[in-house]
């Protein structure tokens, strides 16, 4: 069966090609070049019969974009497609200092968190490291990007659907491959992992001393409230996650940010803002309140804009570090699990010919 030349380390490519008695140069030409996205077939620098071994035991791509949907905004979103037929998500952000790119790590998820498309179907499989690189190096390319001092893609966050955590062993060798220097490189510093908090995983991740940025979706800073809307917040809780922050924070020396979605009538209270500054301040940390993306399938709502600002100055004036993250791709099926939760009844449609 063909393997996906995308999970390969540089290290693991080199012991491939020694072991069909390839020169060690040849590691470097094909991993740069599987990094700008290419195929095999576009490799011309590489002699034919080793491009046609390479095909035969390998896909050079495991990422194609079937769908981009462009929001006013200027935020773009694509549908994946992955080699079994598997759809995945993942979104472009241009800012002004270069794009931002937001990846899938599982498809579908466990977590069911309330608010979130992408648990509406559970989880389907995880990805593989090189499948979450390949959402990467393929956003790279359709944005005119390469390697090396031409590449478009900045930062990258782990925030699309799919908790990074709950397929801990892909993420972290995602995270090595793509700040790989051989490869495209991106800057541990510019990528951001967002978990909900999975506690002895984000001490292992501190210890991997990858120094990557760590994000954290609290949503409320109750744990009997957070459990109603994360499902995971009754096996782990808020004191919990604190002190895996500050552990980590002792390790790495990196500000750690919390995600707040906010949700009309449930966690947006001056009650959970003074709790919030009662738990946080003093912390090495931001908070980054979120707008709500309502999905059509959930019960939950958004609150007005004048309520989130309201929210953000008690926060501020509590002595927090936050703000208010601007709207992005609402009318592109924005939020995480979307656009393939349409996808998927699409095909079902289709499929019983609704
Ligand atoms: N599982 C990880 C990463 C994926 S979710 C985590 O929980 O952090 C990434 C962020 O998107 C989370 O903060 C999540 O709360 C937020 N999010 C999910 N659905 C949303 C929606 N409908 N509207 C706004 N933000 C949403």
């Amino acid at each position: 069966m063909k393997k996906n030349a995308l999970d390969m380390s540089f290290d693991e490519l080199k012991s491939y090609l020694a072991g069909i008695g390839e020169k060690p140069f040849r590691a470097g030409q094909i991993f740069r070049a599987l990094h700008r996205g290419l195929d095999f077939s576009e490799m011309t620098d590489i002699p034919k019969t080793l491009r046609e071994k390479l095909d035969g035991d390998f896909y050079a791509q495991s990422v194609t974009i079937i769908k981009s949907l462009v929001s006013a905004d200027g935020t773009e979103k694509f549908l994946f497609a992955l080699n079994d037929g598997n759809v995945i998500e993942g979104v472009l952000m241009a800012y002004k200092y270069g794009s931002t790119l937001c990846v899938s790590t599982q498809v579908g998820c466990r977590m069911n968190c309330a608010f979130c498309a992408s648990g509406l179907n559970g989880l389907a499989r995880n990805l593989s490291r090189g499948e979450i690189l390949g959402e990467v190096i393929t956003a790279n390319r359709y944005a005119g990007g390469d390697i090396a001092g031409n590449r478009k893609i900045i930062n990258v966050v782990l925030m699309g659907s799919g908790e990074p955590l709950d397929n801990y062993i892909e993420t972290v060798n995602f995270l090595k491959l793509v700040s790989c220097p051989e490869g495209i490189n991106v800057s541990r510093r510019n990528i951001s992992l967002s978990t909900c908090g999975i506690v002895p995983k984000m001490y292992d991740l501190a210890n991997e001393n990858i120094g990557v940025n760590l994000t954290v979706s609290l949503h409320s800073p109750f744990d009997d409230e957070r459990a109603k809307i994360m499902p995971i917040a009754k096996t782990y809780s808020i004191c919990e996650i604190l002190d895996a922050c500050s552990y980590y924070f002792d390790k790495t020396g990196r500000r750690y940010i919390f995600e707040y979605v906010l949700i009309k009538g449930e966690n947006n209270t001056e009650r959970h803002a003074n709790e919030l500054i009662r738990l946080l301040k003093g912390r090495p940390c931001h908070v980054n309140l979120i707008r709500l993306n309502e999905v059509k399938e959930r019960a939950l709502k958004g609150d007005t804009d004048k309520q989130a600002y309201k929210f953000l100055k008690l926060l501020t004036d509590g002595g927090l570090s936050a703000t208010l993250r601007r709207k992005m791709g609402e009318d592109i099926d924005g939020a995480c699990g979307q656009l393939r939760q349409r996808y998927i009844e699409k095909k079902a449609e289709k499929a019983y010919n609704i």
